[in-house]
């Protein structure tokens, strides 16, 4: 395949043919933007300001036949093909460097059958639509934390939210899902249709196929949930955090709890007085009724004297959203990395107060997310997500907006990453990953017992590697 340098991008693309092109647009009836087309650039971007490659063509599918099609046409002309479902991936794989991008954007829409309690979404479709959607019956899948994020890469590597204990990851939830695979078909996979394939969706990734559909459980969830956001004096850390473990150790199942080191936002709601002070955030949703959660919640409210409490009942959809805006597209720039760990030990906290002390920007944090309940009831090799024991995950998450802070902010999180690796077996949650600089390393850890078998399902169903921008799993004779 001849190869083209880009004049404008400065990449290296295989050289299409215009025909081809031109082919591939009547066939998909739909959207092919290439680099100089309206909307093209605006397409190329993800969430994360620090990703900025030029892909060859992006491919606006619409239906599962598009993005067969397209997955067809990338290995005949032997492109490199990125997925991208909400473009909220971390690490900036769902957009690719003169490749082809298939971008499930436009494919939105979304089914609730409130009598067998389940839900089917497309791969385009973002947590809030699909809150929004299933809040109309009072029911919720367990998704993630922010309502822009896409509902495909949250839930095909996990998926943690404020539902996580009482009803399981996301992956948990999925009763069935719509696949476009390597060659050229499109399969479901379920229980009882290629379960190997269901299986390895259920936590194994982007690397099986393109998820065109996702059918999920849903559960009776709201209208409103109580809902518990203290702030706290960072400087109480020390005495907070034993309290807080003390209390997610005896927890029920229904209250899933986090708590946060972070520096308080300079706009209302904020106290002016409490506006720019570090502090630590505890947050917490009771995921049955209002009433008990109260209670239940109370304890949380009373770890020391609160700098501010916006603890109240909340729609469950109000909820999703109440940390959208710190995290806004396009320009800001991310870099988030996790471990998780079995105990919150003394020694940990420690080392937790000690490096959000060091944080480089103010729009930094440290979060402890609550672990156990549901998600602990499935056995490790019930489906491809294996970590499912830990007690907590630490997510350091370095949040910036200019090129210069790049290096002290990505060196912040991995000296905190590695710091805290000391305490536990090392593993990351893989939709925190950093940019996967540990390879393949990475992804043994996190599969454990279950990646053998993911690797022989993969040789199944993607011999060629043709989906590798992702969490890679690689075929057999590719490994290590
Ligand atoms: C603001 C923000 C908040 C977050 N909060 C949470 C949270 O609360 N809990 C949590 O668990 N995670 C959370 N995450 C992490 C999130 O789960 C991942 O970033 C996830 O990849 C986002 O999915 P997406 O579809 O938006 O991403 P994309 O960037 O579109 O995709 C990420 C990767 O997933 C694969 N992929 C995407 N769509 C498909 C598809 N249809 N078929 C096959 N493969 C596909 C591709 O490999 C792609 O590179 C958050 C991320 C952000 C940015």
């Amino acid at each position: 395949m001849p190869e083209l340098r880009n004049p404008s991008t400065g990449t290296t693309e295989p050289y299409l043919e215009e025909p081809a092109v031109q082919k591939f647009k009547s066939e998909i009836q739909g959207e092919v933007l290439r680099p100089g087309d309206p909307g093209y650039n605006q397409a190329r971007h993800v969430w994360n300001g620090m990703i900025d490659r030029h892909p060859a063509l992006i491919a606006r599918c619409r239906t599962s036949e598009h993005v067969a099609e397209a997955v067809r046409f990338a290995q005949e002309h032997n492109l490199s093909m990125a997925v991208r479902g909400g473009g909220h991936g971390v690490s900036g794989l769902a957009v690719c460097d003169g490749g082809l991008v298939v971008d499930l954007t436009p494919m939105k829409e979304i089914r609730v059958d409130p009598k067998s309690r389940s839900a089917r979404a497309e791969g385009g479709v973002t947590w809030g639509e699909l809150d929004l959607a299933t809040q109309a019956h009072s029911l919720a899948v367990p998704g993630g934390m922010v309502s822009e994020t896409g509902i495909a890469g949250l839930t095909l590597n996990g998926g943690l939210g404020w539902l996580r204990r009482r009803y399981g990851l996301s992956c948990d939830n999925l009763l069935s899902a719509e696949v476009a695979t390597a060659d050229g078909r499109v399969l479901t996979a379920s229980d009882r249709e290629n379960p190997d394939l269901f299986w390895a969706l259920r936590g194994g990734g982007g690397n099986f196929g393109v998820v065109t559909s996702f059918e999920f459980r849903l559960h009776p969830v709201g209208p409103e949930v109580m809902f518990g956001l203290i702030l706290y004096p960072a400087e109480r850390a020390r005495d907070i955090l034993p309290s807080y473990r003390s209390y997610a150790a005896n927890a029920p199942d229904e209250v899933t709890s986090l708590a946060i080191f972070a520096t308080v936002p300079r706009h209302p709601p904020f106290e002016p007085n409490v506006q720019g002070r570090s502090v630590l955030i505890v947050g917490a949703c009771y995921a049955d009724s209002v009433r008990d959660g109260e209670r239940a919640l109370a304890p949380l409210r009373k770890l020391a004297d609160p700098l501010m409490d916006f603890s109240s009942p909340t729609p469950y959809v109000q909820m999703q959203k109440v940390f959208d805006e710190d995290y806004p597209p396009g320009r800001r720039r991310y870099y988030w990395k996790s471990v998780y760990e079995d105990r919150l030990s003394d020694e940990v906290i420690d080392r937790l107060i000690a490096h959000a002390e060091k944080r480089p920007s103010p729009l930094s944090t440290i979060a402890v997310w609550h672990l156990g309940g549901a998600i602990r009831r499935l056995r490790p090799q019930e489906t491809a997500f294996h970590h499912r024991a830990a007690a907590y995950l630490i997510g350091c998450e370095a949040n910036w907006d200019l090129p210069e802070d790049d290096v002290s902010n990505v060196l912040w999180v991995r000296n905190c990453i590695s710091d805290l690796r000391r305490f536990s077996d090392g593993v990351v949650y893989l939709n925190f990953p950093g940019f996967l600089e540990e390879g393949e390393d990475m992804m043994r850890a996190a599969y454990g017992a279950n990646y053998e078998r993911l690797m022989a399902l993969k040789t199944q169903y993607d011999p060629a590697n043709v989906f590798h921008l992702n969490q890679n799993i690689k075929p057999l004779y590719m490994a290590k």
